[in-house]
């Protein structure tokens, strides 16, 4: 057992000590003589309005739902816990989330502990037993990390993800098999979204060396809705209010809605997913700055869904987690794990990329089949559909306010999300995933773009 003290154990030292961490600097709240508008009521945006409020600004959250918290989203009806159609952890025990969770009194389950299998050469096997099918002592994602630092420190530029393991078939035919291409593909693609031919492996090594938050994967108690609502708590937003045009070219920025309604404003943080920046959807006069149109074109925004089966009994092993396949589905596991007794037997499907485009051309029951159909070849059972009594396919790629589901940076794309990130003419201010740099595809860097944005706004 581990003697760190971790950064929760910390927190909670520091609770009961009466020590508080605040998110935001409270002291000395100031009346300040601005509007401003912020765009979207996800995490990025809440945080940026919570703490531009707490400073003394008049702030108006714009959102195009019925409801806050964007791309993390808790469901309160399957199961007497939540079950998280968006986001699910908080990756890493030194994530800001962790002050969030503070501040709002919220609480995390234990680290998302369980074993995994991989269905792998038509049989579920455990990790080492993979590593024997492979014949090679070694984790097969860390042998392609390793393929992936020594290509950069060999050749000049950039590669993409299925360029590299081209290269490793040619050179090793017998090891790196089109059965472990597609195992790579899976897990790699999963965590980066896009496809494996547009992901870059510089992009990649990047996010591998500046993985700074942690240890472990947590899930929040009363799900990630419940700390956006906290949150939310006294600040003005505007529900089922979708944007359509944002007008900064006079000394008043006019935010125009679907409806007609305009919102005037000093300055407008903008946290729209990168999908709907590059749909067009939101029209800016003037135009955005060449470089920023680049940005936004350039950078890659990945489909990432979810496919979410309820059974009326478990069929699966009792120690066992997670479930990463070679089949279309790639990656499942128990959203109820941590809930001992009171877990019911549902099974969570994740996956992006290729795997994602392909779900989305399917209709709703076809792609809850063709995931059930996937377990059925995982587990060697044709009668699972007997099981089944409730199914959900969240598609985030094809959710008009989403339309993806985090970014990534795809071939030669580096630098790329410092440009998005850069505000314009003190007027207009960009937060979001994507506008992260180190910790993008994460609810922890959304949350800190939003301070960063706020920061930004108070600092002029
Ligand atoms: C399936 C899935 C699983 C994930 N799992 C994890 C995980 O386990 N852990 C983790 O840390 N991260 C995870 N993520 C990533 C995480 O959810 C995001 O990085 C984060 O929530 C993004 O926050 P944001 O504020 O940048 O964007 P969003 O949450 O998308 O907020 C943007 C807001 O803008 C609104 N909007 C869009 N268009 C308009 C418009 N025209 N007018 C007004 N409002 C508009 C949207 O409705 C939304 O509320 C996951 C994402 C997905 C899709």
């Amino acid at each position: 057992m581990s003697t760190k003290l971790s950064r929760r154990d910390f927190l909670k030292m520091l609770a009961v000590l009466g020590v508080g961490i605040k998110l935001a600097p409270r002291s000395n709240t100031i009346a300040q003589d601005e509007k401003i508008i912020v765009v979207g009521a996800g995490a990025s945006g809440l945080i940026a309005a919570y703490w531009l409020m707490d400073a003394g600004y008049d702030v108006t959250v714009l959102e195009a739902r019925d409801r806050i918290g964007g791309r993390t989203w808790s469901d309160y009806s399957l199961a007497p816990y939540p079950i998280e159609f968006g986001a699910e952890f908080i990756h890493g025990d030194e994530a800001i989330t962790w002050d969030v969770l503070e501040e709002v009194g919220e609480e995390s389950l234990d680290n998302a502990s369980g074993d995994t299998r991989i269905y792998y050469d038509a049989s579920l096997q455990s990790p080492i037993e993979l590593a024997f099918t492979l014949g090679m002592l070694q984790d097969p994602e860390e042998l392609f990390g390793n393929a992936v630092f020594e290509w950069l420190n060999e050749n000049d530029g950039d590669i993409s993800v299925s360029g590299l393991l081209d290269l490793m078939a040619a050179d090793d035919p017998s090891r790196f098999t089109p059965e472990f291409r597609k195992f790579i593909i899976n897990l790699i693609t999963n965590q980066f979204a896009g496809s494996a031919d547009e992901i870059g492996i510089a992009g990649l090594a990047r996010a591998y060396e500046t993985e700074t938050d942690g240890d472990g994967d947590f899930r929040v108690e009363n799900g990630y809705s419940s700390i956006w609502d906290a949150v939310a708590d006294g600040l003005d937003i505007r529900l089922n209010t979708p944007i359509a045009a944002i007008d900064w070219s006079g000394d008043s920025n006019v935010v125009t809605a679907t409806d007609g309604t305009t919102f005037e404003a000093d300055r407008v943080v903008i946290t729209l997913p990168l999908g709907v920046l590059k749909s067009g959807n939101v029209a800016f006069t003037p135009q955005l700055p060449s470089e920023k149109q680049i940005a936004i074109s350039s950078l890659g925004a990945g489909a990432v869904d979810k496919i979410i089966l309820k059974f009326d009994e478990a069929f699966w092993e009792e120690q066992v987690a997670f479930f990463v396949t070679t089949q279309n589905s790639r990656f499942w596991w128990r959203p109820g794990f941590e809930r001992g007794e009171n877990e019911v037997p549902i099974l969570t499907a994740f996956f992006s990329g290729e795997a994602a485009a392909f779900f989305e051309t399917l209709s709703e029951d076809d792609a809850i089949q063709a995931a059930l159909n996937d377990l059925k070849i995982m587990f060697g059972r044709d009668d699972l559909g007997d099981y089944l009594v409730e199914a959900h396919f969240i598609a985030w790629g094809t959710d008009p306010y989403s339309l993806m589901g985090y970014s990534y940076v795809p071939v030669g794309g580096l630098g790329q999300r410092e440009i998005l990130a850069e505000p314009i003419d003190d007027v207009l201010f960009f937060a979001g995933e994507a506008t992260h740099t180190e910790k993008s595809s994460t609810v922890h860097g959304a949350i800190e773009t939003g301070i960063r944005v706020a920061e930004e706004i108070m600092n002029l």
